[in-house]
């Protein structure tokens, strides 16, 4: 077979066709012509969370964890204190990064099969009144949770406290609003939702707050003032962008607008993740989680109870008929999870359970 497996994972996604012929050009990093495209995406990012008014757009070179850490380090001052309200791996790395640049960092734990709670955030904020900063993955990725983002700002902001949130697996598919959701900070990349592919990532940072970051972060390569101040007075990224990705990127959201924007790319993602269900629970699977707290953006199942099971000999039977799945990433269960976005339909969601189907075939007759 020579067409590409569709990537049935949280990223990188697969891309239209559309997408990937945008990398065949040379661009020079100084040029106006690649300057043009910056800008345009910067612009494009801003009007998704209708944010030109409140935000300013960074973008910045690496893999999505790059600009989670960037903003972290350019966010909190360094005597700052950072509540991580963790449901997940992703929160854990979160913690992680923050404690390695010297922030002294509060978890705030919660079961991986639950949202965040609002309550007892609230209550640990009248408890603590030295924390400055939150951070709050918006879906927790490790399980597939839609955290609620506009609850959470809404104590922050009453509680002047700074709100920083990595919207990494949701932006441009679940509603994101700066004009009624207050957050300083919001981290999202190429290669996700706005199935782009990988290789950079972006934060908005509240206008109000952008200045009093100069100098926070103790990283050179890392500090997103700097990046804006550099890239407001010339146009031009600071050090050697990824063009191939940003102008992938372009090309990415005007498929992206072209289809309707975040509510039309959610109502797709919708009937990915309903034809996966239908079809998985078809076939006897269980998804983890309560369909209410849900994401449309990746779901973990419970793997066969069958003790031969096996993920990797699983994946494997999978991956031969054209679709790749994802491990899962509990702490305590066996699972593993299926991704419903990328520039996939329902079709494929449905092609996909056939795929398993026969997967299950093949390894039972094996066995
Ligand atoms: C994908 C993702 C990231 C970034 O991961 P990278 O491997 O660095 O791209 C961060 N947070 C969440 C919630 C994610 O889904």
């Amino acid at each position: 077979m020579n067409r590409d497996k569709l990537l049935l994972t949280p990223g990188p996604l697969t891309t239209t066709l559309r997408t990937k012929l945008a990398m065949l050009n040379d661009w020079g990093s100084w040029d106006d012509d690649f300057n043009a495209v910056t800008a345009s995406v910067r612009a494009s990012l801003l009007k998704i969370i209708h944010g030109a008014d409140s935000h300013v757009v960074v973008p910045l070179q690496g893999s999505g964890t790059f600009s989670v850490e960037a903003a972290v380090a350019t966010l909190v001052p360094r005597e700052g204190h950072v509540l991580v309200l963790d449901n997940g791996a992703y929160c854990k790395r979160a913690v992680r990064l923050t404690s390695l640049m010297g922030r002294r960092c509060t978890v705030l734990g919660f079961d991986e099969a639950e949202p965040v709670s609002v309550t007892a955030l609230d209550e640990h904020l009248r408890g603590d009144a030295t924390v400055t900063h939150v951070v709050l993955i918006h879906c927790e990725t490790s399980a597939g949770i839609h955290n609620p983002l506009k609850q959470v700002a809404a104590v922050c902001e009453s509680h002047g406290k700074g709100l920083i949130v990595d919207a990494m697996s949701s932006f441009a598919a679940l509603e994101i609003d700066a004009r009624n959701t207050r957050f300083d900070a919001l981290i999202a990349a190429s290669g996700k939702c706005l199935e782009g592919v990988p290789g950079m990532g972006f934060v908005f940072i509240r206008k109000a707050v952008l200045d009093a970051c100069a100098g926070n972060s103790q990283s050179l390569a890392m500090d997103l003032h700097d990046q804006y101040v550099y890239m407001e007075k010339t146009g031009q990224w600071r050090f050697t962008p990824p063009t191939h990705v940003v102008a992938a990127l372009h090309a990415a959201i005007e498929q992206f607008e072209a289809e309707g924007g975040q509510s039309a790319r959610l109502a797709r993602y919708t009937q990915n993740y309903q034809a996966l269900i239908k079809g998985m629970t078809g076939l006897g699977f269980r998804p983890f989680l309560d369909p209410a707290i849900q994401a449309p953006i990746i779901v973990t199942f419970h793997a066969p109870s069958d003790p031969s099971y096996d993920f990797k000999a699983f994946y494997a039977a999978v991956r031969a008929r054209g679709f790749l799945l994802y491990p899962g990433k509990l702490t305590q269960l066996e699972t593993f999870r299926v991704g419903c976005i990328g520039a996939i339909d329902a079709t494929d969601m449905v092609q996909a359970t056939h795929a398993i189907a026969d997967a299950l075939q093949d390894l039972e007759m094996r066995r």
